[in-house]
């Protein structure tokens, strides 16, 4: 393959160790018949094991200059169907056909992941699955219980989604160039059927922000322009408490619990 200039701010750090590469690929076991998505193909470390084991993959890349070489590189592996695109913008729900779920998987460009997942989570109804290479610290918030320092919005929104499995860690030295902080693999299985349903997703997902845009607050007072004083004496939930004391079901049962007052 010729040589590519490293692009910074598309977070390119391109994986080359084989045994981390396999491991990915076990990890993930694609069957054939499954609709696998990569994000960020790059130069397909992982495209070309996905390929041949299923066939046939569509990725979103963004680099113009990667798409040819990719393309040319799994000519003979499968039908790889490549969109140039911003993956913040893509549609992922348009993929899905005939009600088979997606599979996605990427080895995520770390400075766009926490949007990048947001983005996916309007998705989830049409994803069976996703497999992320991500900053450690951030595999830490997707996995958070409540109580410490990790738990925060990204933890409560996604595990309100998405059932949340740590994988395994994975050195800098598996990639090129290496980054500068660690990495981890995660698995994130979005429920088919969501216990605690909130009944007005925008006004959940705003309480959630509010709380945790100022968590050494109490409950109360960083929530002040959404629960009135009064309101609290209705919810059973202890205004007193911290954001991060809160588990997923609280903010559903106080977004919930305010759409009947
Ligand atoms: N999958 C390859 C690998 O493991 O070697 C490359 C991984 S590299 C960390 C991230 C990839 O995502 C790069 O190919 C980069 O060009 C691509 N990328 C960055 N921002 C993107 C975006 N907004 N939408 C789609 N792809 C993006």
């Amino acid at each position: 393959m010729p040589t590519h200039t490293v692009r910074k701010r598309f977070g390119q750090h391109f994986l080359h160790d084989k045994q981390i590469i396999q491991r990915i690929v076990d990890i993930v076991a694609p069957q054939v018949g499954q609709h696998i998505v990569e994000i960020g193909p790059g130069q397909g470390a992982l495209t070309v094991p996905l390929l041949k084991k299923v066939g046939h993959l569509d990725a979103i890349e963004i680099d113009r200059d990667l798409i040819l070489p990719l393309k040319t590189r799994c000519a003979d592996k499968g039908s790889l169907r490549v969109h140039e695109a911003d993956a913040l913008e893509f549609d992922f729900a348009s993929l899905q056909n005939a009600g088979q779920q997606l599979r996605v998987i990427g080895n995520l460009p770390y400075n766009i992941s926490t949007p990048l997942i947001f983005h996916l989570l309007h998705s989830a109804p049409s994803i069976l699955d996703m497999h992320f290479m991500l900053q450690k610290e951030v595999v830490e918030r997707l996995a958070a219980q409540p109580s410490t320092a990790a738990y925060g919005r990204l933890s409560v929104m996604v595990q309100y989604h998405c059932q949340v499995i740590f994988l395994f860690h994975v050195s800098a030295q598996a990639f090129y160039p290496p980054p500068q902080v660690e990495s981890s693999v995660v698995r994130l299985i979005p429920h088919q059927d969501i216990s605690h349903f909130a009944k007005n997703y925008q006004h959940f997902a705003l309480l959630v922000r509010e709380a945790f845009s100022h968590r050494r607050k109490t409950l109360r007072n960083s929530v002040k322009s959404l629960v009135q004083d009064a309101d609290w004496e209705r919810l059973s939930i202890d205004s007193h408490l911290r954001p991060e004391e809160l588990r997923v079901k609280d903010y559903v049962d106080i977004s919930n619990g305010l759409q009947l007052l």
